[in-house]
């Protein structure tokens, strides 16, 4: 087994999407929506399918389909203000995980520090370890335990974050809107983390992908917007979030060319180019959307609107059932403190090493709904941090999440 590989398992996703297919519970544990996307995306792949223009169905750019490269720099030039260049800031991945990959391995050298910020999406470790990267964790954590708590009660120490960047630290990675905790960055504390990159000239991965997805009054905000941010950020998206298509697995990293020439290098020697008809197909609806980006009817606009009742819905569910929610203010996740059941339920069945596991496992098998572990967005070392919570995905139809809401009524 080569060094890099040791101590690899598989993730929580291989394991979890096993666990459903065995007991077919309600799944609100992997991330994705059980509704059609907006047709206008899939009408785009269909008629692309049947066009008569043959190079459709052939490679395209390696770097990213010319269509889709412009569509997105005349999306993001607007959003963050300076003229992104196509051809050399912008690169199309295989989803966002092949953005985060190809940036981490195009990045970071033997040794270098990597900031992560917990609870993370759980392929960040693995990926800055396979570089052969050092991982250096600091958590989010509740900044009080009773009244309604939301996402923005999460917060990092500040002390403690100064701390950990040194000499040797070579990147942070943000996650704003954040997976799990919903937690939308505020500006205060994206200039912190700023400023701290910039002292010791650190390089910041921006994990964008739920950048639509934000509700009430907060607001998304883009670290590279920040002064003398673009120089050292490379921000990455996801058409399977952007349009409710997880399956298409387009993704983007964009940022100055001195550091996308990296992540090129990375791709053109791992995945070389993405498949055309889907690119091709996310191009169209985004040129549909540019047309009509201040609308209600804008799906970037329209889609938090659904899901923000959605997510009501499910905090109060969740809050008559006993789960304690952390209310998000962003993403489509949300945690629940399941720590009060403990005295309702058994979990001596379930042989895994932590109790976020057994009560996931125990829910899956017992009452045919499933979530996912937070401990698997912990470090080792902080594994305990996330056992009293389950993690639940509110991209649901209404029938599920009521269903969810039956399942729970039943129990109690
Ligand atoms: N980052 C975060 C925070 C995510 O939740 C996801 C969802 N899987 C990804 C990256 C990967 O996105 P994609 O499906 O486009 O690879
Ligand atoms: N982003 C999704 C989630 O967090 C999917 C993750 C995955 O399948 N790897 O659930």
């Amino acid at each position: 087994l080569p060094k890099r590989l040791q101590g690899s398992k598989p993730s929580v996703w291989n394991e979890y999407i096993a666990l459903a297919m065995q007991y077919k519970p309600l799944n609100l544990g992997q991330g994705f929506p059980d509704e059609l996307p907006p047709s206008y995306v899939t009408d785009a792949l269909a008629d692309i399918a049947k066009s008569d223009n043959p190079m459709l169905q052939q490679y395209t750019r390696g770097y990213g389909h010319v269509r889709l490269v412009q569509a997105l720099s005349k999306l993001y030039s607007k959003l963050v203000d300076r003229e992104i260049n196509p051809l050399s800031e912008i690169l199309i991945t295989s989803g966002a995980y092949e953005a985060l990959y190809s940036s981490i391995m195009g990045h970071i050298d033997v040794g270098d520090e990597v900031i992560i910020i917990e609870p993370f999406f759980d392929c960040y470790e693995p990926m800055v370890k396979m570089a052969g990267g050092v991982p250096r964790f600091i958590a989010l954590k509740p900044n009080k335990s009773n009244g309604t708590i939301t996402s923005a009660d999460w917060v990092l120490d500040d002390a403690e974050l100064e701390q950990l960047f040194n000499n040797k630290t070579k990147m942070i990675i943000l996650n704003t809107p954040h997976n799990p905790i919903g937690k939308v960055f505020h500006r205060e504390e994206l200039e912190r983390i700023a400023a701290l990159c910039r002292k010791w000239n650190v390089l910041c991965l921006s994990d964008e992908v739920y950048e639509w997805m934000v509700y009430d009054d907060a607001k998304h905000i883009r670290i590279c917007t920040l002064p003398g941010m673009w120089e050292r950020t490379i921000t990455i998206g996801s058409a399977g979030k952007t349009f409710s298509v997880t399956g298409w697995k387009i993704g983007w990293a964009y940022g100055p060319a001195n550091l996308i020439t990296n992540l090129q290098m990375v791709h053109q020697n791992s995945v070389y180019t993405c498949p055309t008809p889907i690119q091709e197909a996310v191009a169209r609806g985004f040129e549909l959307e540019l047309e009509r980006l201040n609308s209600p009817d804008c799906y970037f606009n329209s889609l938090p609107q659904e899901l923000k009742v959605k997510r009501d819905f499910m905090a109060k569910f969740l809050n008559d059932a006993g789960l304690k929610p952390t209310i998000p203010e962003g993403g489509y996740f949300m945690l629940a403190d399941w720590s009060k059941l403990g005295n309702k339920i058994d979990l001596s069945s379930e042989g895994d090493q932590y109790q976020d596991y057994k009560f996931t496992k125990w829910m899956t098998k017992n009452m045919g709904l499933q979530g996912i572990p937070p401990s698997a967005f912990y470090g080792e070392d902080h594994k305990n941090l996330g056992e009293s919570f389950v993690r639940y995905c509110f991209i649901k139809k209404q029938e599920n999440l009521e269903k969810a809401a039956e399942l729970l009524k039943k129990w109690k």
